[in-house]
């Protein structure tokens, strides 16, 4: 699996292209057709799973890991570790494993190790952003074959882009002309019934007008400090993400579903995460006219994922 430069695979037949009609980026990664599927496990939870302790040979050498025992760089002894993506869908492609165990549920992973990710979550996104040529890095999670994962292990990844992906900047834009929409969101969530949790400096809701079922949002009520200097947050961060995780995987039977990081480096915008069960289904018209249709109200919504996260909370103490 290795290749000649490994610090780099793949990474010269890759390329940024836009759309003719619309202007928006595509990325171009024809590498990307060889990468294996490794989603379902072995009789022994991890047979020939790549992003396992155990398996580093398997992968790219690792840029950056959360070590607390002194082990080399890949080795086992890592809690998170960050290595180049072996098919990249651009120059800049990371992949952080989470933790050690071959645990596929974000949601199962332990509180300590979720703590060990958002710390190399940050510094990953820091080094990435120091490229050439790395306007913004975004990070996001696919958990499931059909939300786009090859491998079950529990991992996320993190893209080096020349600028923000349009959604992003059409938020910013928003922002800028309205103010916060991460605060507005959070006032209509408490006036409509809308807030799943609250885990301290953290709330968990529906946003008004979710795109597709059931898509939940994590919200910093401080929306002045970035989620690059936001550590000392991080105990009530991962509660929400670990119980989100837990309480989509609780209510809608291990559905897959995405996470993704909504920052812009360098300019005021209030960050947040956003979750989407994929329980709805991109067809003609969102892929046709970039319009979604949601056939569940964002209250009724709320109330199912909150449901879930009362039971998976309870269970976990
Ligand atoms: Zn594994
Ligand atoms: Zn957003």
């Amino acid at each position: 699996m290795k290749q000649d430069n490994p610090a780099d695979p793949g990474a010269r037949s890759t390329q940024v292209v836009h759309e003719a009609g619309t202007g928006r980026p595509i990325l171009v990664a024809p590498g990307r057709q060889v990468r294996p599927l490794k989603t379902v496990a072995g009789r022994d939870g991890s047979h020939g799973c790549p992003f396992c302790a155990g398996a580093e040979a398997e992968t790219p050498p690792e840029r950056d890991a959360i070590r607390r025992d002194g082990s080399a760089p890949d080795t086992p002894g890592w809690r998170a570790r960050a290595f180049p993506n072996l098919f990249p869908a651009a120059r800049w492609h990371e992949v952080v494993a989470e933790g050690p165990e071959h645990v596929i549920q974000p949601g199962r992973v332990a509180v300590a190790d979720w703590l060990d990710v958002v710390a190399l979550w940050r510094r990953r996104l820091a080094w990435l952003e120091a490229q050439d040529g790395v306007g913004c890095a975004f990070l996001f999670k696919n958990v499931g074959r059909e939300a786009g994962a090859s491998i079950a292990h529990n991992h996320s990844q993190i893209l080096g882009l020349p600028e923000p992906p349009p959604r992003l900047l059409a938020e910013l834009a928003a922002e800028r002309r309205d103010g916060s929409l991460v605060d507005r969101e959070l006032e209509g969530a408490r006036r409509d019934g809308r807030i799943i949790a609250e885990t301290g400096a953290y709330t968990v809701l529906a946003p008004r007008h979710p795109r597709l079922p059931h898509e939940t949002w994590i919200v910093p009520h401080d929306g002045t400090t970035p989620f690059d200097d936001s550590a000392a947050h991080d105990g009530e961060l991962v509660a929400a993400l670990r119980g989100v995780c837990a309480a989509i995987d609780r209510a809608f039977a291990s559905t897959p579903f995405n996470v993704w990081l909504h920052r812009v480096p360098g300019v005021d915008f209030h960050w947040h995460f956003e979750v989407q069960p994929r329980t709805g289904f991109l067809a003609g018209l969102e892929l046709g006219g970039d319009m979604f249709i949601n056939t569940v109200p964002a209250a009724e919504g709320a109330a199912r994922v909150r449901g879930a996260w009362e039971e998976v909370c309870d269970h976990a103490g």
